[in-house]
């Protein structure tokens, strides 16, 4: 397999110039080449988006809504293609792909194509004169995505911004170059005009090359706080627009008298679920001193039962950590968590057979780990590890739960488990975080805007919010009678 750049229609052909392996996460074995985008792939790919931007901002909303509302149900109908890719390319289990990737990708597309021609300004009635604004699209822009959920994240970024009007340049992480390829063909295939939505390969240089070309007029980055703060500050040079969905270090909050299984299944989700590379992990989980220990019995118990291999295995509920230098890095957090005095009290090691006896050493597996014993201070409570592992902390009162919890420099994401909706409400008003839940944990629905306080983002992505974040506003003041001019 060969994966190259998709400018203006079609895909480039294959130079082996400036290439590099993409391996498989859950054998290490090779699965494809892919071609790094030379400076002039660069130039070719904004020439084609701002040739289709040109046609693209003449179309009406629904036109617009169309073409996308056409590319989600070709995405569901490739369904399974895609979602087989996604597996290989990421290495999480293929369950997840089916239901989530690849369906909420759609998702994001048949929700702004519904919403494109709804995309609208304000009137004002002036006496003499009336006023009236137009959200008006930016022009070309890049999407720059990380490696976890990587048609997920080109989808999200791409459909509000073609529904505004705009172009795309995307640029896959190089560790995931494949579906963006293919979201690329489904555009063209619902009537996109070539040019409307690009796909760049490489690594971080190409990135920062898009950023500060001058002919891009805003970057979408998912990835983490220190490319945003990167991104951010090239942008700045020439007052770019920006969103930013960076990392987080989340708490997930259970307090006494939650119904103690569907905190279980929450916490497990938050930290388990895509091998534990999920940007809003609720990977500091705060349990009351009450249940503490009737929790922790039963956390262990269905953790270890958790059936962790093949991903490609419908089976699956675990899979491959992305590559082995991520993996080695997960494991540096677990050593770093037992020598800070953590307990580990499952998981944590590299299995050499998988819940079906097959042989998975040459994979990047780690065992789902929980960390007892911990202290707010710990490497492993504050850093975004990224794996799949949680930190289990315990605690007294809402108030000091609410301090803790706060005491972070992130805010991607927060979620509070209680019967009491009173307590419920109260707890999560006042947590520092964008995307909060309470009684379930990391459910995104496209309808509910998506994105973090502090250093975890800047903007929104999903619904009406994300409309804002790729449309500038035009105000035009009409005159009906004449001009008073005191000259
Ligand atoms: P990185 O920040 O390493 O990379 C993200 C993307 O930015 C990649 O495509 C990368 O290219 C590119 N990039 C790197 N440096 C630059 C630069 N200087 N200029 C422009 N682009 C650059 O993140 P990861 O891919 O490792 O993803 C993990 C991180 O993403 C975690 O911190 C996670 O929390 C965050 N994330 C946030 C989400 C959210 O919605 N808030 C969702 C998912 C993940 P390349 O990979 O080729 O080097």
């Amino acid at each position: 397999m060969v994966y190259t750049q998709f400018i203006d229609g079609v895909l480039t052909t294959f130079s082996t110039r400036e290439s590099w392996t993409n391996y498989n996460p859950a054998n290490n074995e090779p699965m494809g080449e892919v071609c790094l985008a030379t400076d002039e792939d660069i130039e070719a790919a904004v020439h084609s988006s701002e040739k289709a931007f040109q046609i693209w901002r003449t179309k009406t909303g629904a036109e617009r809504g169309r073409v996308l509302s056409k590319a989600a149900h070709i995405l569901r109908s490739r369904l399974e293609k895609i979602a087989f890719s996604e597996t290989q390319d990421v290495g999480k289990p293929i369950s997840e792909s089916l239901a989530v990737d690849v369906s909420s990708a759609a998702d994001a597309l048949e929700y702004f194509g519904g919403m494109a021609a709804g995309i609208h300004g304000e009137f004002f009635d002036l006496k003499n004169a009336f006023g009236y604004t137009r959200p008006e699209p930016l022009g070309v822009c890049v999407g720059i995505g990380a490696w976890n959920y990587p048609i997920q994240i080109a989808a999200w970024k791409a459909a509000p911004a073609l529904a505004c009007g705009n172009s795309m340049i995307f640029k896959p992480s190089e560790l995931t170059p494949a579906t963006a390829l293919q979201l690329a063909d489904v555009f063209m295939e619902a009537g996109a005009p070539p040019g409307l939505f690009n796909v760049l390969q490489g690594d971080g240089s190409v990135g920062s090359k898009l950023v500060e070309h001058p002919q891009i007029a805003k970057i979408s980055l998912t990835g983490s706080v220190s490319t945003g703060k990167k991104i951010f500050a090239g942008a700045a040079n020439q007052l770019k627009r920006v969103t930013l969905e960076l990392g987080g270090k989340s708490p997930l909050i259970i307090f006494e008298d939650a119904d103690l299984d569907n905190a279980v299944s929450a916490a497990m989700l938050a930290n388990f679920y895509t091998q534990g590379e999920v940007c809003s992990n609720g990977t500091r989980v705060f349990v009351q001193r009450q249940i503490f220990d009737s929790f922790l019995l039963k956390l262990k118990d269905r953790t270890e039962k958790i059936r962790l291999g093949d991903p490609t295995d419908p089976d699956t509920q675990m899979g491959a950590l992305i590559s082995k230098a991520h993996m080695e890095k997960v494991i540096r957090f677990i050593d770093s968590g037992k020598s800070s005095g953590a307990t580990l009290l499952t998981g944590g090691f590299r299995p050499e057979k998988d819940f079906k006896g097959r042989d998975i050493s040459s994979g990047n597996f780690l065992t789902p780990a929980i960390f007892t014993d911990c202290d707010d201070a710990m490497e492993i409570c504050k850093e975004e590890i990224f794996g799949p592992v949680l930190s289990i902390l315990s605690f007294e009162s809402e108030k000091e739960v609410i301090e803790r919890a706060n005491d972070t420099p992130f805010g991607l994401s927060a979620g509070v488990f209680t019967n009491d909706i009173k307590r419920g409400h109260r707890v999560i008003h006042q947590l520092q975080a964008g995307t909060c839940w309470i009684n379930n944990y990391n459910i995104t629905p496209i309808e509910l805007p998506f994105g973090g306080y502090k250093q975890s983002g800047q903007g929104r992505e999903n619904s009406l919010a994300a409309i804002q974040h790729y449309t500038q506003l035009k105000s035009v003041y009409v005159e009906l009678g004449n001009v008073e001019s005191p000259y």
